[in-house]
């Protein structure tokens, strides 16, 4: 069975709309999807939900769609948040994927003292995120919030959101167990390469809105602790019960 193929846009979609695609799109469609004129294209955004359209236009001079109608409508993961130290090019770039994959609803860069990504692509992130959407069929986009440093993150913290602190010097525990204690929503925070330093630590186990979970007794890399994380989540308090 030919799947029809998915595109995020921001344009609004609705019934008759028609959307002149930007380059890189038509480009998509129609040079490396090879799409013609009448073919099927699902469209989605976190406004609009996912709509059925169809290519008016597919040429070398450009591309055009014209919406049907709404396929799905939104449907935004569970309130998941990653706050995450922003790591170095494929581990970002990965890292950013599997969150979205995982049902993370929004990705917020946090600046740590041992942060050593020298500056955070947030176009880069959320054409990530957009990708990743596209491919595991959300009707969603999660947000990339603008980085902040994470006294400053933690000083304005959103009352009743619980945030679940990835500590590999906490005492090991069953993480399922203590996840199910934790109520939506929250948030998910995992440290840099070189982790918290004390101070970054103490901060966080003086918050009573902070609860610190270990994620068993081997060190990961901090990719692979947001993806175990981010699992866990889902499975203890998230979509997949
Ligand atoms: N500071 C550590 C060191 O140098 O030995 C390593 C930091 S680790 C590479 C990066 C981040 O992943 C940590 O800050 C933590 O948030 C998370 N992490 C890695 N392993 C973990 C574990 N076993 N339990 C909980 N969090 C973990």
């Amino acid at each position: 069975m030919k799947t029809t193929p998915r595109l995020h846009l921001e344009a609004e979609l609705a019934a008759g709309r028609d959307i002149a695609l930007a380059r890189e799109q038509a480009h998509y469609l129609t040079t490396v999807l090879r799409l013609a004129a009448g073919d099927a294209v699902a469209v989605f955004n976190s406004r609009d939900g996912e709509w059925l359209c169809h290519l008016t236009e597919a040429s070398r001079k450009g591309a055009a769609l014209r919406c049907e109608r709404q396929s799905a409508a939104v449907a935004p993961p569970p309130d998941i948040d990653y706050c995450f130290a922003p790591l170095k090019h494929a581990r970002l770039d990965y890292v950013v994927q599997k969150a979205t994959e995982l049902g993370a609803r929004r990705l917020r860069p946090v600046i740590t003292q041992r942060t050593i990504a020298e500056r955070v692509n947030l176009e880069r992130m959320r054409a990530n995120v957009s990708e990743a959407a596209e491919q595991c069929n959300l009707v969603f986009v999660p947000e990339v919030a603008e980085p902040r440093k994470l006294a400053d993150m933690l000083s304005q913290w959103e009352p009743g959101r619980a945030l679940v602190h990835c500590d590999e010097t906490a005492a090991i525990a069953d993480p399922l167990t203590a996840l199910r204690a934790v109520t939506l929503p929250a948030a998910v925070l995992v440290g840099p390469e070189g982790g918290f330093t004390a101070a970054e630590k103490a901060l966080l186990q003086s918050l009573p809105f902070v609860t610190p979970v270990s994620l068993g007794p081997r060190i990961m890399r901090a990719d692979t602790a947001a993806i175990a994380v981010l699992t866990l989540m889902q499975a203890a308090l998230g979509d997949w019960r």
